[in-house]
């Protein structure tokens, strides 16, 4: 039992904006009221959910090539092991006990992983069982996966529907994702698809179809999250153009556009970006069935890393840097490219610009999640700098006048006043992503949800003020103190379990005979053996 008193409460699901109230903590589990206990007195402190992070990139095959790519990067960051937590490095691509660690000391208590190839399933689960302290779950890469394409272009969509419904269950996956949908697939003939209407060769679709197809079993299979999109032609100029295109073959369906920032550039392909935010930001605040996360970027080094292979490859000869290719059989692909947004360059310039535009132009806090797309965009430990970006807008007036003058001129970032408020700070890193993704006991304080709690020092620079939260609970039990892991413990795996016409596995059996280099009875993942710690399918449970 645990119970923070006189602290100012931030929990928009429950309309409660910055008022002095008590927080109730029994078995688990925020309560009415609770007798004994320990008692935090968090007078001048400021009590929020534990922060949420719908989409970043922290576990699986992808991941763990760029860990080994990039020695470099570890050596600046080494992460001692204390009488508490085990060693790992950290900087851009964390190992796992230090990723858990990392998100837990900045008060974030869930974390997804955006793209796990399904074939890669068993690795990611080895890896989520060694990131301590958060909750964590995964979106499976489907839009270039060859057996769906095949479905669509037969019109079999009932057997499509199955078919990502047994997926998802035999990966103990969360949801749908798609990348650059139908260009990873042509990217294995060295092509590329570059709008919704190109053919995929060899397979007679389109990425509208994969779009639109995968929305509908989504939805009809009543998935918690909708799908989850990365558009084709990241990264290039003149993109915006497919985005639009994107959310309007959605056609009223539900979908989640993710890192948006790269995806939002106006310009010939091979011009420098300019920012064409206004018109997509126009677009979401009319279609509610859309939402967004950002993809900011930050000023540094980072390590891109995407299921979007092609992109890599353009990436690699942009910047000249080494890079890595994986085509993974029959399902996806990723490219990995080390990269350093500077704020002399006119391109970062824009897309750092670009990234704000977009927090600061969408009018509805509840359809935004933040996100750098960790680490593509910045590490997710760059997140209390965004806050601040956000919130302070002198600061904000500062930084412009360190970027490149010539390209923040064109963007629309100087005239924008907005400053994010505490409640609206909250809805973004916890109500809003714990909503899009449908966990109903996250993301809020009210009697049942989740007890994960952080409360924070106030303090006048914000980002001091979220990057070292005076308490993490989760799930009932003070974690961190100052900053600092007090004690470790393991979150749940959260996965969906949808239902399905197991007609359909004959079909899948045949197929695995044909092409796969793994027997069909063996590419379930088994839960004893690949999900040893507790997990959870969070639509189950209704109290
Ligand atoms: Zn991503």
């Amino acid at each position: 039992m645990l119970k923070s008193i006189n602290g100012e409460v931030y929990d928009p699901a429950n309309d409660i904006d910055g008022e002095v109230r008590d927080v109730c903590i029994e078995n688990g589990r925020i309560a009415d009221s609770v007798d004994g206990g320990r008692t935090i007195d968090a007078a001048g402190m400021v009590v929020m959910p534990g922060g949420v992070d719908m989409h970043a990139h922290i576990a699986g095959p992808k991941v763990n090539t760029a860990r080994k790519m990039r020695p470099e990067d570890h050596r600046l960051d080494p992460v001692p092991r204390t009488a508490q937590t085990r060693s790992g490095v950290g900087k851009t691509v964390p190992s796992t006990f230090a990723t858990g660690y990392r998100y837990a000391a900045m008060g974030y208590t869930t974390a997804f992983d955006a793209a796990v190839p399904p074939i890669a399933a068993r690795h990611a689960h080895e890896e989520f069982s060694d990131i301590p302290v958060i909750d964590k779950g995964f979106f499976v890469l489907m839009g270039n996966n060859e057996y769906i394409m095949q479905q669509i272009a037969a019109g079999e969509r009932e057997r499509m529907r199955d078919y990502v419904a047994w997926l998802l269950e035999a990966t103990k996956g969360y949801a749908v994702k798609m990348v650059n949908p139908g260009g990873v697939e042509m990217w294995k003939t060295l092509s590329n698809t570059h709008g919704l209407d190109e053919e995929v060769s060899g397979f007679g679709v389109t990425a509208r179809q994969i779009v639109q197809s995968l929305a509908e079993a989504s939805m009809d299979l009543h998935l918690p999250h909708p799908v989850h999109i990365h558009c084709n032609n990241l990264g290039i100029a003149g993109n915006w153009e497919t985005t639009l295109e994107t959310m309007k073959a959605l056609d009223g369906r539900r979908g989640h556009m993710a890192h948006v920032q790269f995806h939002s550039y106006g310009g010939n392909p091979g011009d420098l970006f300019v920012s064409r935010v206004r018109e997509l930001a126009d677009y979401i605040n009319n279609n509610p069935n859309i939402t967004v996360d950002i993809g900011q970027i930050l000023f540094g080094d980072t390590t891109s890393m995407t299921g979007d292979g092609p992109l890599g490859y353009l990436l690699h000869q942009v910047t000249g840097r080494k890079w890595v290719n994986v085509d993974v059989e029959n399902e996806a692909g990723c490219g990995i490219v080390p990269i350093e947004y500077k704020d002399k360059s006119h391109m970062h310039t824009t897309q750092w610009a670009v990234g704000l535009e977009w927090y600061l132009m969408v009018r509805d806090p509840w359809r935004i999640a933040l996100s750098t797309d960790h680490p593509n965009g910045a590490s997710f430990v760059a997140y209390p700098q965004v806050i601040r970006l956000l919130m302070d807008r002198e600061y904000r007036r500062e930084t412009l006048k360190k970027v490149n003058q010539k390209a923040i001129a064109k963007t629309l970032l100087p005239d924008l006043d907005r400053e994010y408020s505490l409640y609206e700070i909250a809805i973004i890193t916890r109500a809003a992503p714990a909503r899009i993704l449908g966990l109903k006991h996250k993301g809020h304080l009210g009697i049942g949800a989740d007890a994960d709690v952080t409360i924070y020092n106030k303090c006048d620079d914000q980002e001091e003020m979220f990057s070292v939260p005076r308490y993490v609970i989760k799930e009932g039990e003070i974690l961190v103190e100052d900053g600092s892991i007090c004690r470790e413990t393991f979150g749940r795996t959260l996965y969906v379990s949808p239902l399905y016409d197991t007609a359909v596995e004959k079909n899948i059996r045949e197929y695995f005979k044909k092409y796969y280099t793994i027997e069909f009875e063996n590419y379930p993942v088994q839960l004893e053996h690949y999900l040893p710690r507790p997990c959870e399918i969070p639509t189950a449970r209704d109290s």
